[in-house]
């Protein structure tokens, strides 16, 4: 059956909200941020709004019909995410399903033919996770024989808490976190969890271990309202990595921590063609000016020069 997200991105639209209604209650951020939360899910399952994740078998029609009870009112679902051509959806896109109520009407004439069921136009990355590894280790930033970087080790954990990017390619890049606790099964529950909302690509623990949350292609909530640039909205763009660490400024980064930082870094500037000077911190992006302070006591010169210096760049 359909599985339902709440599309709410807080990054994006209620962070900021949030951070002000904190001030202007004598609230932590924390506090706000989870009741906004609650009130979206309270919302969401109103049937203000909802999002649908394309299953094997689907076609814009049938999830015309899932939800409006009419197939031919496949043209909502079509405009609502700009789909020039509604027999090109595939597995695993993520569609904005109008409300009902706000719905334009049906165009009654001519009926348009129902779209043919699609073929997925490219692999179904999300069926097809990455393949955990059975022994941790630290990832080595050796070079491939005849190519960029060596793949680091990276457990595949999962999160529902992404969407498309506009383009799956735009990928220009690299944001670096921290996650203001102290442990990696955390932030991997954390970011499975229903009401977290938030996710990042990447979260690497201290002892060098990588798990991937979203794919590359898709589009994780880690940066909120943010600038890099000039061009706004980073989760539009970027790659998000968090480094597990309590972001309090005496918390250190183990060598291990740093290196598959490095490793993985190289290896995505490398495959995305991302400019050194691209990898910056989440401190560096977020508005307003001050908004973040993470990866606080991280040293981001040194990751871009140990980067750099992988890739031959420098
Ligand atoms: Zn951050």
């Amino acid at each position: 059956m359909a599985t339902q997200n709440v599309p709410v991105d807080m990054d994006d639209t209620t962070f900021q909200t949030a951070a002000n209604r904190a001030t202007g209650e004598g609230k932590t951020i924390s506090q706000v941020v989870a009741e906004f939360l609650m009130q979206y899910a309270e919302g969401a399952s109103a049937g203000t709004m909802t999002t649908y994740t394309v299953k094997r078998g689907d076609s814009l029609s049938r999830i015309a019909a899932r939800f409006y009870g009419n197939a031919r009112k496949y043209p909502i679902i079509q405009r609502a995410n700009n789909i020039s051509n509604p027999s090109r959806i595939w597995i695993g896109q993520v569609l904005v399903i109008p409300p009902v109520g706000d719905s334009p009407t049906t165009p009654t004439t001519p009926p348009p033919p129902a779209p043919p069921p699609p073929t997925p136009p490219r692999p179904t990355p999300i069926s097809t996770p990455i393949v955990p590894t059975a022994t941790p280790s630290v990832p080595s930033p050796t070079p491939a024989p005849g190519g960029g970087p060596q793949k680091p080790s990276i457990r595949w954990t999962g999160s529902p808490h992404f969407n498309n990017r506009r383009r799956p390619d735009d990928i220009t890049a690299i944001v670096i976190h921290s996650t203001a606790n102290d442990s990696l099964e955390g932030v991997i529950n954390w970011f499975n969890n229903p009401n977290a909302k938030v996710s990042a690509h990447f979260t690497i623990g201290k002892d060098g271990q990588i798990a991937q949350h979203v794919q590359d292609m898709h589009r994780a909530w880690h940066a909120g309202r943010s600038v890099w640039k000039g061009r706004n909205s980073c989760n539009d763009y970027t790659l998000g990595i968090e480094l597990v660490n309590l972001n309090n400024g005496a918390d250190p980064y183990p060598d291990a921590q740093h290196q598959a930082n490095v490793a993985l870094c190289a290896y995505l500037a490398h495959k995305y063609n991302i400019s050194v000077d691209d990898i910056m911190g989440h401190l560096d992006i977020a508005l307003p000016p001050g908004r973040k302070s993470d990866p606080r006591g991280y040293d981001l010169d040194r990751l871009r020069n140990d980067v750099a210096a992988v890739l031959g760049r420098r």
